[in-house]
């Protein structure tokens, strides 16, 4: 059965001076998916990914990446297993183009062969093709050349997603992907999760609820701390304790 899940937690809960932010929670991600998780203001998601991440530590509770027990790790440690959220690690340098962050990104995550890298135009053609790749997986083809700071906001989050997926992680973990983006962006973004998910698992946090009855395989809601329901949208979507939790909130 744990095969199936790439993330659990297991009674996960974290207090702040005697509040109870995240007071209980098991998770189960399962592997490939697209996991959503949602809730009202102050349900306690962005201190749940914050603890998944080893950003905070926990209170109480485990949590287990496939199958190791990551509950006492340190974040670096967390994303070189694999378990990586976007923008931990990548930073989009704005006086720098499209195709020389992405660049840096995947040196980062070679920095053994760093020095090859300069001395070999193999090596280094074959760093640009790599790069470009994963350029165009994420829409930017043709803004190659322009800097990250002339980009709009939609696609200056598309190079991010390009930086963290340079460090190939197997999991992703997206804190409000579409937070602050005009329509077109969301949709162009909602199309690029989609794709990176297929060889993934992705977890996000999204308050665009018509983009996570889209994009998500299970969503797990929260309020106050604790989950509240959890299944597709179909499911939760009915559920009176969710309709009652995102009205009374
Ligand atoms: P959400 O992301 O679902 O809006 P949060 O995880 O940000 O919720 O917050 C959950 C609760 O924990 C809120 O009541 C918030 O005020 C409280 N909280 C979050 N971080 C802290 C902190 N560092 N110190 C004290 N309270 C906090």
């Amino acid at each position: 059965m744990s095969d199936d899940y790439i993330l659990t937690t297991q009674g996960l809960g974290k207090d702040f001076k005697g509040f109870t932010a995240v007071g209980n929670v098991d998770l189960k991600v399962r592997r490939g998916s697209i996991h959503a998780l949602i809730g009202p203001n102050g349900a306690g998601k962005t201190t749940c990914f914050n603890l998944l991440t080893k950003f905070l530590p926990q209170s109480r509770g485990t949590m287990t990446y496939k199958g190791k027990d990551i509950s006492h790790m340190k974040p670096a440690d967390v994303a070189r297993l694999g378990l990586v959220r976007s923008f931990q690690i990548s930073a989009v340098f704005g006086h720098l183009t499209v195709l020389e962050n992405v660049r840096i990104a995947l040196q980062r995550r070679r920095r053994g062969d760093c020095f090859d890298f300069w001395r070999s135009e193999s090596l280094l053609s074959q760093l640009d093709d790599e790069a470009r790749s994963l350029i165009e997986a994420v829409g930017l083809k043709e803004f190659e050349t322009t800097l990250a700071t002339e980009l709009s906001y939609g696609r200056k989050r598309a190079l991010e997603i390009a930086t963290t997926l340079a460090l190939d992680p197997e999991m992703l973990l997206l804190d409000e992907p579409m937070a602050g983006m005009a329509h077109e962006d969301v949709d162009r973004t909602a199309a690029l999760i989609k794709r990176v998910s297929a060889n993934r698992t992705i977890l996000m946090v999204e308050h665009n609820l018509s983009v996570v009855a889209n994009l998500s395989d299970t969503i797990t809601v929260l309020a106050r701390g604790n989950v509240l329901a959890e299944g597709n949208y179909e499911t939760v979507s009915k559920d009176p304790r969710v309709i009652e939790a995102y009205i009374g909130a």
